[in-house]
């Protein structure tokens, strides 16, 4: 399958890889909109949160579960974090392998237009 974030899964392109278990991946965005900005995507390809099944339940719990425990471990949990999942056009999704981002590391502006 032509997909970037498959790729990256399976280290035929490279990433700042900042975590890894068995289900999913951590890597730096390569163009971070924070001082610390990354993404955590499932191994498995799902192209966009509309394409989550029943199945997949736990694959996104713990997609949260490990954003929270990379939070803690880099150091930004005490002062907060921004996460997003982008869906589609209007959520200005570019790659369909579904992603979380993790923005940190100033305080973040909100809306987001
Ligand atoms: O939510 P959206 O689909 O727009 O986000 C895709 C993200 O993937 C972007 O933030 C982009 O910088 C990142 N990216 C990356 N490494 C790549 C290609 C894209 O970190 N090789």
């Amino acid at each position: 399958m032509d997909c970037l974030f498959c790729k990256i899964t399976n280290k035929e392109i490279p990433a700042k890889i900042i975590y890894e278990d068995e289900h999913v991946i951590a890597f730096n965005d390569i163009n971070p909109q924070a001082p610390l900005h990354f993404l955590v995507i499932p191994k498995k390809h799902i192209s966009t949160l509309n394409d989550i099944e029943e199945a997949d339940r736990e694959l996104v719990g713990h997609m949260l579960m490990s954003a929270s425990k990379i939070a803690k471990d880099q150091g930004v949990a005490e002062d907060g974090y921004r996460t997003v999942f982008n869906c589609n056009s209007h959520g200005g999704q570019t790659v369909y392998h579904i992603h979380l981002h993790v923005l940190a590391g100033k305080a973040l502006g909100w809306p987001p237009y």
